[in-house]
Parts: C-alpha cells; sequence; structure tokens
C-alpha cells in the first residue's frame, strides 16, 4: 500500500495534513499521537469510511479512493477495522455477530438466508475459538465483559478473511489484562496469517511491545516513521508536544529504561506547558 500526500479538512480544520507512508510487507504499525492528531480519520479514509480530500492510496496498482460501489464494498471488507466500542449488535449472541463479518458489504436478506449455511457457522466457531471465546458463543454480546466483546469484534474482523486490519484505538476502553489480550490478538493476525495491522494507540508502551513500526503524529502530520526502539524521548516531545495535556496513561506502566525516561519527557513537557 502506497499513501500520498492524503488530506483531509473538515471546514477550516486539516485533519491529516499530506500524510505519505508505503507499507510493503506484512507488517504490525502502531500510530500514536495526542488526541486530535488526525489518527482516527487518517485510518477512516483508508477504509473509506470518510471520504479523503486530497491525496492518493495505491494497492497493488489500484487507486483506492477511486473505488466506488461493489468494489468500494469490496475493499471495505478487505480493510477489517476494529473500533474502540466493539460495534457489536449486543442483542444479538456471539456467533450471530461473527457471521455478520461475513455479509459486510452485501446485507440484502437473501445473502441472510443463503450465507449462513454449516460450513459458516463452523467457521465462525473456529474464529472464536481461536480468539478464546468459543464457551460464550451462544451468549448475547452485551453479556459479555469489554475484553471479551473485542475479542468477538476480531473473530468477526477474520470471517471477512480481510487482506488488512485496521484497529481504531481497539483498547482504549478496556482494562490492562483484556487490552494484552486484544494486542496479543492482534498480533497474531500479523504473525500467523501474515497481515498488516495498523493500530490506533494511545499508549506508547503498547506500540512498542506489539508494533514493528511506529509512526508518530502530529496536528495531522506525520513526525515519526521508525520501529519502535527509535522512540526517544525527543521523538517523544515531537509527537505529543507541549500544548498537550499529558499525564500518565500516555507511557502507561512502561518500567524498562527507556520508559523511565520518556516518563520524564513528559514530565519535563507537562512543566514547560
Ligand atoms: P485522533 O484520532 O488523533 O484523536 P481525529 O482524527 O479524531 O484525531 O480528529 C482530528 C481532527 O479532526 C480533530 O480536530 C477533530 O475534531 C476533527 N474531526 C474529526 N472528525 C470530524 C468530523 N466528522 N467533523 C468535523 N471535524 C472532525
Amino acid at each position: 500500500m502506497i499513501i500520498k500526500e492524503l488530506t483531509k479538512h473538515f471546514g477550516t480544520i486539516t485533519a491529516v495534513d499530506m500524510v505519505s507512508f508505503s507499507i510493503d510487507t506484512p507488517q504490525m504499525v502502531g500510530v500514536i499521537g495526542p488526541s486530535g492528531a488526525g489518527k482516527s480519520t487518517m485510518l477512516r479514509m483508508i477504509n473509506r469510511l470518510t471520504e479523503a480530500s486530497q491525496g492518493s492510496i495505491q494497492v497493488n496498482g489500484r487507486e483506492i479512493l477511486d473505488l466506488k460501489g461493489n468494489e468500494k464494498r469490496r475493499w471495505q471488507r478487505d480493510c477489517a477495522m476494529i473500533f474502540q466500542q466493539f460495534n457489536l449488535v449486543p442483542r444479538l449472541d456471539v456467533v450471530t455477530n461473527v457471521l455478520l463479518g461475513r455479509l459486510n458489504g452485501h446485507s440484502t436478506l437473501k445473502s441472510l438466508f443463503s450465507v449462513f449455511g454449516k460450513v459458516l457457522v463452523e467457521d465462525a466457531l473456529a474464529a472464536l475459538e481461536r480468539l478464546g471465546i468459543a464457551d460464550q458463543a451462544l451468549q448475547r454480546a452485551e453479556t459479555l465483559s469489554g475484553g471479551q466483546q473485542q475479542r468477538v469484534a476480531i473473530a468477526r474482523a477474520l470471517m471477512q478473511k480481510p487482506k488488512m486490519v485496521l484497529a481504531d484505538e481497539p483498547i482504549a476502553s478496556l482494562d490492562p489484562l483484556s487490552a494484552e489480550k486484544v494486542m496479543s490478538s492482534l498480533r497474531e493476525i500479523r504473525d500467523r496469517d501474515r497481515l498488516t495491522v495498523i493500530c490506533n494507540l494511545h499508549t506508547l508502551d503498547t506500540a512498542r511491545t506489539y508494533c514493528d513500526r511506529v509512526i508518530g503524529m502530529h496536528k495531522g502530520r506525520i513526525v515519526f516513521d521508525d520501529e519502535p526502539s527509535k522512540l526517544t524521548p525527543d521523538v517523544v516531545r515531537d509527537v505529543y508536544g507541549a500544548e498537550q495535556e499529558l499525564n500518565e496513561s500516555v507511557t502507561s506502566t512502561a518500567i524498562t529504561k527507556q520508559g523511565a525516561e520518556i516518563d520524564q519527557a513528559l514530565a519535563e513537557v507537562r512543566m514547560a506547558s
């Protein structure tokens, strides 16, 4: 995927500003940056949930921003999206929620009746098994914990047989243990299925632990794009800036030496602002 000069204006606000990067081989990419940096808008433009104002996204020689109708829907299925709030149907049982992944893009009554065959249900159960939540298959989605619901959402994404997974703050509303399980599941998609996973994250240590590459955004622009080991305190200052209201959740519980240095850098930024 080659992204060039991707830009989004909302009225007078430029949410994403001339963003360019490419991904050649399957990677787990963490996108970090303060609230309002444009992370979510960027992911949504890749998935075509938000129309870009300008720029280009090329995949295998095709211009994604020009896709219409069925081709656009096929692309949206190819890059499965995972949201902070899971976006499950709360009153439906877990396995039906997962099956809905296969309907994405052509949800007609005809497809509902014809698609739910035995094979598909077995596929859905296998996806739940893989995510460690097969025992909950027949429970209503709303009865599951947040972490379990997010894993249902990942199983649903896998049912789409995606070529890429986009995750918009997938762990922002989860407790640390659930967050770890969700991140491990996403990492496993990268390792076992050899798919690119692009994940908006709000903690640095999560990016460092799970990602091969980190993109740092600030005011709509990419200010860092490298491997996590290059996330020095100076870089963190560039990404989060001095105007951001910083708190410990940005670094979370990083106990590494570098984590401590970054904590220090954040404290300095806070004092300066
Ligand atoms: P992030 O995900 O990094 O928090 P967003 O992509 O959500 O950032 O937002 C980037 C900027 O675009 C913010 O200033 C936000 O208020 C603005 N924005 C996002 N979505 C919309 C929208 N639908 N209408 C107007 N402004 C928006």
